[in-house]
């Protein structure tokens, strides 16, 4: 089956007991059990025939061997870490997403796990921050904001070779533009609250591994942990993810669209876009991902005041997350990123003028409309 139709016809997609175009939602907390142990479900935290649909679809369209669904992204990401103990160690892309660093900061740090944090482009400083500790890298591409990308296959090859497990975050690409498991790598972990819901309507995150073992693991820590994604999220993301190849065509043709407009605006200096061809990383984004996603930040010329410019903007919203139908933009450094102390974030090149741009599937006349009548302003004062 091609992506596309696995979008529709994976996994779970129907109700098996009335022909039912759509997975019920199946509140029940507990199951009947005609003779003790003679059920195929027997507690809702433990596995859902809803959230079961759900985890089934998400592992075809990755090619994994199970997928499982979380009640956020980073319940996702706090399970997957909870696979290793205290002692272990991590190497870590070095512009993974804010929460993901927080976590790491203010929860995983004080249970003993330690990291290192690197640019996962650099594969010679990969290597060189293994210690006989080391048990995965982490890494998340392209980033946030700056859309670096790092060689998937190339630091996969690293891991195993030194008998790492690879992890990465797939939520900037959705499943649509990037499938990490081809490349070897182990587990895949998406914020579905993004593109896969595609809605700004569900919070809710996901798994994939690729062997079993691992998949066992995760599936024992979903349950003995508990932060599993309700019936209803379940449905209500399914539901969402049928129109992901519908909605990435047009995201990936806007942003294009809207990538080749700022290019011409003079009152733009500097873009990053993964389809830029001048971009460093070009070459590995064209092999790696089916399209170059529809994340563009950009920073405007110096003495310009990227909050004016965003304010002003009236179909574009503005808001933090991103993956919506909605077009939406925000200023990582007050908003996404302003946590991240002032150093730290210009040392990793986040200026205070970048400008974070979620493409959206409206028109894009409207949006280029948009973005132009917010510079005029600028210009006219
Ligand atoms: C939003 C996001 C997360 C966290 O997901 P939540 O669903 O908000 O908990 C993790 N990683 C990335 C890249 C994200 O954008």
């Amino acid at each position: 089956m091609e992506f596309n139709t696995k979008l529709i016809h994976g996994g779970i997609s129907t109700d098996e007991t009335t022909g039912g175009m759509s997975v019920p939602i199946h509140m029940a907390t507990t199951f009947q059990q005609k003779k003790i142990g003679q059920s195929k479900y027997d507690y809702s935290r433990s596995a859902n025939p809803t959230r079961e649909a759900v985890e089934s679809l998400i592992a075809d369209l990755e090619g994994g061997q199970a997928g499982l669904a979380f009640a956020s992204g980073s319940a996702a990401i706090h399970t997957i870490f909870s696979l290793f103990s205290a002692g272990d160690h991590f190497i870590v892309g070095n512009d993974v997403y804010g929460g993901t660093f927080r976590l790491i900061d203010g929860v995983l740090k004080r249970l003993g796990l330690t990291f290192t944090v690197v640019d996962t482009r650099d594969l010679s400083a990969v290597k060189q921050a293994i210690t006989p500790q080391t048990k995965a890298v982490y890494l998340e591409t392209p980033t946030n904001p700056l859309l670096r990308v790092t060689d998937i296959q190339a630091v996969t090859q690293i891991a195993h070779d030194h008998e790492l497990l690879s992890i990465i975050d797939n939520t900037f690409s959705s499943p649509y533009i990037q499938r990490p498991l081809e490349f070897g790598v182990d587990i895949v972990i998406h914020s579905a609250s993004k593109y896969l819901g595609g809605h700004s309507d569900v919070i809710a995150g996901l798994v994939v591994a690729k062997d079993q073992k691992v998949a066992e693991n995760l599936r024992y820590l979903q349950n003995a942990i508990g932060g599993i994604l309700s019936p209803h999220d379940s449905w209500l993301l399914q539901r969402g993810m049928k129109t992901l190849g519908l909605r990435m065509r047009a995201h990936l043709q806007n942003a294009e669209a809207v990538f080749n407009y700022l290019t011409k605006q003079p009152l733009v200096d500097k873009i990053y876009y993964p389809g830029d061809p001048k971009n460093v990383d070009f070459e590995i984004a064209k092999n790696q991902m089916n399209g170059f996603g529809a994340m563009i930040s950009f920073e405007l010329q110096e003495g310009l005041d990227p909050k004016e410019f965003v304010e002003q903007l009236q179909i574009i919203t503005l808001a933090e997350s991103l993956g919506a139908v909605e077009s939406l933009i925000e200023i990582p450094a007050l908003m996404t990123h302003g946590s991240i102390p002032r150093q730290t974030r210009l040392s990793n090149g986040i200026k205070d003028e970048l400008i974070r741009l979620s493409v959206g599937v409206e028109d894009v006349n409207d949006l280029v409309a948009d973005l132009e009548q917010s510079f005029n302003h600028l210009k006219g004062k």
